[in-house]
């Protein structure tokens, strides 16, 4: 497999997979998805909550908080050697004490370690009027994605690498016209930007008889970080559990 970055920000890397297949590209998708684990708040202890929000609902926005993770410090509370009882070594509790008139946001969390807080401090939880007050105290925990998406590093996702086939009755002026990412060049249709191809082009392409093609062993493989992790880490991470994993197979079958 050969990998090459097309585009790269803060929160997002977009690659360009080639000589590969289907199979282990998915298999890479699923592992940062499921596999790579970060810190999210798993458990809310309501002291006191008169806000317009059920202890439920603001339970769950807390869930689905990105925090910072600082994955290397912290154990999988199930093997832990409190044995799952929760300690500093697997958790981390966190606070929230608000009195209204005020909004509360994600920076009003009071975490007990400095590294593990809010990625976004202005998102905001809810509204407190005058009179209303939140007393609560989270705990926050390391875990995979399969067991619950709040605990997922990204989204990431792949498009089989396309190429454009015109023929006598394609438009392909009308394409260039629709769509700022299609170009005319030496009487041919072509992508200006690989990385910003996607299924409205497609579309266009094919309304005005322009076949497109997908190549079946090169990809276009677009990772989207939610912020808890290093963006440029979460593939390395994911292949290392992929490691783990071959090895532990490999084992199993001897
Ligand atoms: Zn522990």
């Amino acid at each position: 497999m050969n990998i090459k970055i097309l585009k790269e920000t803060q929160d997002k890397i977009i690659y360009y997979l080639s000589d590969t297949e289907l199979p282990l590209v998915n298999a890479i998708r699923r592992l940062i998805i499921e596999e790579v684990p970060t810190m999210a708040i798993d458990e809310v202890t309501f002291v006191k909550n008169n806000s317009a929000l059920y202890d439920e609902i603001i339970a769950h926005r807390l869930g689905l908080l990105p925090l910072t993770s600082d994955i290397k410090s912290y154990n999988f509370q199930e093997d832990c050697k409190c044995k799952g009882k929760g300690c500093a070594r697997c958790q981390v509790k966190i606070t929230l004490q608000t009195k209204g008139p005020c909004t509360v946001y994600a920076s009003d969390l009071k975490s007990k370690d400095s590294k593990i807080k809010p990625v976004y401090p202005e998102t905001p939880l809810t509204i407190l009027l005058k009179g209303q007050d939140i007393q609560l105290e989270a705990v926050a925990k390391l875990g995979r994605g399969k067991q619950h998406s709040k605990f997922s590093p990204g989204l990431a996702y792949y498009r089989f690498f396309p190429s454009l086939k015109a023929s006598r009755d394609s438009n392909i002026k009308k394409c260039a016209e629709l769509s700022d990412n299609l170009e005319v060049k030496d009487s041919k249709l072509e992508i200006k930007d690989i990385a910003k191809w996607n299924e409205a082009q497609e579309q266009i392409c094919e309304q005005n008889n322009v076949a497109v093609e997908y190549d079946k062993e090169n990809f276009i493989f677009t990772l989207e970080s939610w912020g808890q992790l290093d963006t440029k880490k979460i593939p390395s991470m994911a292949l290392k559990i992929f490691e783990g994993k071959l090895k532990e197979l490999d084992k199993q079958i001897k």
